[in-house]
């Protein structure tokens, strides 16, 4: 078949289980923060994949690596050894203070492992009746039965019940419902630092207190969920510390693999010294693609990656409160690094599209949300240049 007759639109429609609402756009290739379609329009990606393409599109570097390790040996399972998943874990080891990692292919994979080593580590000590977990309003874990239980939006939910019981969800607002609904019974407090798709919301300074003074209290389980907020977005390795959280399980993806499916559980050793083997595995997890991509990602962030998110991070909020300040529809500006969340006075869907159509790749949160999740590599110029974008659509809504 010729490329002309190749229909990419009618194939899926026929083909592909329609699960997701997609963009009118066929994305063919990227080169750093541009990505062009079919047609050969250039979009300047303020998305990267949902969070995903850290080092921008098309990463020398990443491709080399990834081609060198595809041409020598891409896989061998968990029966063996191979050089590169010691390595990476070391390195996470000491970028989370975390002392061990289970390697997995996803972001939900990573709150699955955190949750079923939180069960573990109760029954292995013999609180067996220790199963519950509190997680907070707005929170999105991931789509799998485990994590999808401790994921707030009913509507995800609902149509999948019977969950895994015993989940509570805490009104992110309110640290006396925290303190009420942790008892000796939860197994694990979840919390994102930053929620992402539940529209760019920091946990509040009043609920770190509570939440610390829950898992003094009673000694529960604390399991970040740093899927989105991970991994050198915020400008930090890890956006917890900032917000005062010292957790004893990290859920990673997303950039971490630049690309490439990777996730990791990131546990301590207390929890560690629960979990045996058996207890947990899958077929693709850390295997020497991926390592490979996150090694050559934690490469560039050593060679002065998260200090440049840090910069360009203040250009980006400078830019979005003054737009802000023109727009009186944006009611608040929130984020950190290069996750940043516009909250609209209404939907924020018109917004999304009407940058598309210019050339802009943001996505809607929370309804009312406009969030940017740029490659770590955004310069200046960029963010100027989407600031602006935005700055027209804000105009004419
Ligand atoms: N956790 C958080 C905080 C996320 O933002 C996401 C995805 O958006 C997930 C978990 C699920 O990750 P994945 O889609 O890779 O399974």
């Amino acid at each position: 078949m010729t490329e002309a007759v190749i229909d990419v639109k009618l194939l899926e429609a026929q083909h592909v289980l329609q699960t997701y609402k997609r963009q009118p756009v066929v994305l063919e290739r990227g080169e750093g923060v541009r990505l062009y379609d079919d047609q050969g329009r250039a979009y300047l990606d303020f998305l990267s994949g949902i969070g995903v393409a850290s080092l921008g599109h098309g990463h020398a570097g990443l491709a080399r690596a990834l081609g060198d390790q595809a041409g020598s040996l891409a896989h061998t399972s968990n029966l063996y050894f191979h050089p590169l998943q010691g390595e990476l874990a070391a390195k996470l080891s000491a970028l989370t203070g975390l002392e061990r990692a289970f390697f997995c292919n996803s972001g939900t994979e990573a709150n699955e492992a955190c949750l079923k080593f939180a069960r573990r580590y109760w029954h292995t000590r013999g609180d067996r009746g220790r199963t519950k977990f509190v997680a907070f309003s707005h929170s999105f874990h991931g789509r799998t039965m485990g994590s999808l239980s401790v994921t707030w939006d009913e509507h995800y939910r609902a149509p999948f019940e019977p969950l895994i019981p015993g989940v509570t969800f805490v009104d992110g607002a309110d640290p006396q419902a925290l303190a009420a609904a942790v008892t000796p019974e939860t197994a694990a407090i979840l919390v994102e630092p930053i929620q992402g798709e539940g529209g760019v919301r920091p946990v509040s300074p009043a609920m770190v207190k509570a939440i610390e003074d829950a898992c003094a209290r009673t000694g529960t389980l604390l399991i970040a969920d740093e899927v989105q907020s991970g991994s050198g977005r915020t400008g930090a390795f890890l956006a917890s510390p900032a917000a005062g959280l010292t957790p004893d399980l990290i859920a990673l993806g997303k950039a971490l693999g630049a690309g490439m499916p990777v996730g990791a559980a990131m546990v301590s050793a207390d929890v560690a010294a629960t979990i045996s083997a058996g207890d947990h595995g899958t077929t693709y997890g850390g295997n020497l693609l991926a390592c490979r991509a996150a090694l050559v990602f934690l490469d560039e962030l050593d060679r002065g990656l998260l200090a440049h998110v840090r910069d360009v991070s203040a250009h980006l909020f400078e830019a979005l409160h003054a737009l802000a300040s023109r727009h009186a529809a944006i009611r608040d500006v929130r984020g950190a690094g290069v996750i940043a969340g516009l909250d609209l006075d209404r939907d924020a869907a018109p917004v999304v599209a009407a940058a598309l159509e210019r050339g802009l790749l943001i996505n809607r949160t929370s309804t009312t949300v406009v969030r940017l999740l740029p490659p770590f590599i955004v310069t200046n110029a960029h963010v100027d240049e989407a600031v602006g974008i935005l700055d027209e659509v804000m105009t004419q809504l």
